[in-house]
């Protein structure tokens, strides 16, 4: 699964970038990750912490903080968000109001769909780059001693 993959990664690489820096412990980390990754961040929780067993990040506490999207059009310089990308998908296509009322956008499953759908809201041009809310990253560790 997506959740698990992302966090074997991020705990190797914490793992090796403490050991490299020759700590015993870690305290805290602070992982942000992207709006339009679409995490279920209760799997990704729990796939840290089954994880994290025995090795040296055991008992650091994690928190999850979501990074909202942003676009930049290469353009004319112009950036925007998720939702009024949304709200661009919604009135070019017509396509996300559900019978009940919810609101999904294609976005949400597949995020380089925005590279096809999307254009920039000020000049048109289609020549723009999601700048945040693609990846996940490690914003801060707390190392101990
Ligand atoms: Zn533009």
């Amino acid at each position: 699964m997506h959740e698990w993959t992302l966090a074997e990664a991020i705990v190797e690489s914490l793992n090796s970038f403490v050991e490299q820096n020759g700590r015993k412990k870690v305290l805290e980390v602070e992982i942000l990750y992207g709006e339009m990754m679409e995490l279920d961040t209760d799997i990704l929780s729990y796939a840290i912490e089954e994880l994290v067993k025995g090795t040296v990040l055991e008992g650091a506490k994690f928190s999850l903080k979501e990074e909202k999207a942003l676009f930049k059009c290469n353009a004319c310089g112009a950036t925007w968000d998720f939702e009024t990308a949304h709200k661009m998908l919604s009135h070019e296509f017509g396509i996300l109001e559900e019978p009940s009322g919810a609101r999904e956008s294609p976005l949400h499953f597949i995020p380089d769909l925005a590279q096809a759908l999307l254009k920039c809201p000020r000049c048109g041009s289609r020549d723009f780059e999601a700048i945040s809310g693609k990846g996940i990253r490690v914003a801060r560790m707390v190392l101990g001693r």
